[in-house]
């Protein structure tokens, strides 16, 4: 019998399985989750809803009720295709397994890890353009990049994932015009950022629009969405699994799209709690933080080792995420989500003894 590293792609036997940290018993501050819970009367009325729900049936494999009403509630133009996924990154399988083979795929470094692990898998020609070190984009570079790779795709996360800066519409405009491929904006923080180019799809026929409702408060649920023209959703809706969004997922969004001013709330609850956390920062001399439009920031320590603080926030009951070995630009940065009000305290108060 031959081994899996005669049988399988070098892709797949050379890479490690996703790690995810435990964080049994900490303070869960690592993965841009809404850390609030549903109201009472609004948990009791979902279980309710659930009752009618039948679990021997297949889900509906195409819930057009189900997009009506996201186009309702969020505002999507009917002139604007849809396609539904277990979670943006299931949306960014389907891209990327329709493409050809060997094909560019091109982005930003650092970025969101799906991009690159994804087109890894699939033999695609995964290429970036570093980020300055102010996390800005350097957008002649990237501009000659289009031209030079001719890309079948470019992946931008807006706000970008793990720096939380918006790069600047007159840039992705810039990048729509030169690019002779699809241009996807992963707005997977929309609810924080609340800015969108889903508007400038009858523009530029070649974008293609991410959301998820996962950083909104449902990263349980694994539900995504991706807008574009007709033409281009058609095509990648042939190769997503007919059942890919479950019974509970589709009945328990439809649900909730109903009460979605309960998650706003909470996302301006946290918009708040992160501005005042980077300020509380800022005021310390040993940290330079970076400003932020999602929920999560950045930050960098001046006098200690990123892993030394990481290490010291869990033993304190903490856990942010380590960034600093991921990428050259994020040396010594550490990346922390927006938690609830007293979480954020004790975070801070953590940081405070500790630098
Ligand atoms: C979290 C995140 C995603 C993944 O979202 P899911 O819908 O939970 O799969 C996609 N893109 C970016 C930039 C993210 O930060």
């Amino acid at each position: 019998m031959l081994t899996p590293k005669e049988l399988l792609k070098p892709a797949v036997t050379n890479s490690q399985a996703y790690q995810v940290a435990d964080a049994s018993g900490l303070i869960k501050l690592d993965a841009m989750e809404n850390p609030y819970v549903w109201p009472e009367d609004i948990q009791q009325q979902w279980l309710e809803c659930l009752k009618e729900s039948s679990f021997n049936r297949y889900p509906s494999p195409n819930p057009e009720n189900l997009k009506q009403q996201i186009r309702e509630v969020l505002n999507v133009s009917n002139d604007q295709a849809m396609l539904l996924g277990n979670g943006s990154d299931e949306l960014i399988q389907i891209l990327l397994l329709a493409l050809q083979p060997g094909s560019t795929v091109l982005s930003v470094e650092p970025s969101f890890v799906m991009y690159e692990i994804v087109s890894s898998w699939l033999d695609l020609d995964f290429q970036t353009v570093s980020l300055n070190t102010d996390f800005s984009v350097p957008e002649e570079a990237f501009l000659k990049n289009i031209k030079a790779l001719n890309p079948a795709l470019i992946f931008l996360a807006w706000p970008n994932n793990p720096t939380a800066n918006l790069f600047p519409v007159t840039f992705l405009k810039k990048v729509l015009q030169a690019s002779e491929g699809l241009v996807v904006i992963d707005e997977a923080y929309h609810a924080f950022a609340k800015q969108t180019m889903a508007n400038q799809i009858e523009n530029y026929p070649n974008l293609l629009v991410m959301r998820t409702f996962s950083k909104l408060g449902l990263a349980g649920l694994r539900f995504g969405f991706m807008l574009g023209s007709d033409e281009w959703i058609n095509e990648f809706d042939k190769i997503r699994l007919p059942y890919n969004n479950n019974s509970l997922t589709q009945d328990t969004l439809s649900f909730i799209l109903n009460h979605l001013d309960v998650l706003e709330a909470q996302a301006d609850r946290m918009i708040q709690e992160r501005d005042r956390m980077i300020k509380e920062l800022q005021n310390s001399q040993d940290i330079e933080v970076w400003s932020s439009d999602a929920n999560f920031f950045l930050f960098r320590l001046e006098n200690k080792t990123a892993d030394e603080v990481h290490a010291s926030l869990k033993a304190n009951g903490i856990l942010i995420k380590n960034v600093s070995k991921a990428h050259p630009l994020l040396n010594n940065c550490l990346r922390v989500s927006i938690g609830k009000e007293e979480e954020n305290a004790l975070f801070i108060q953590a940081m405070r003894k500790l630098v």
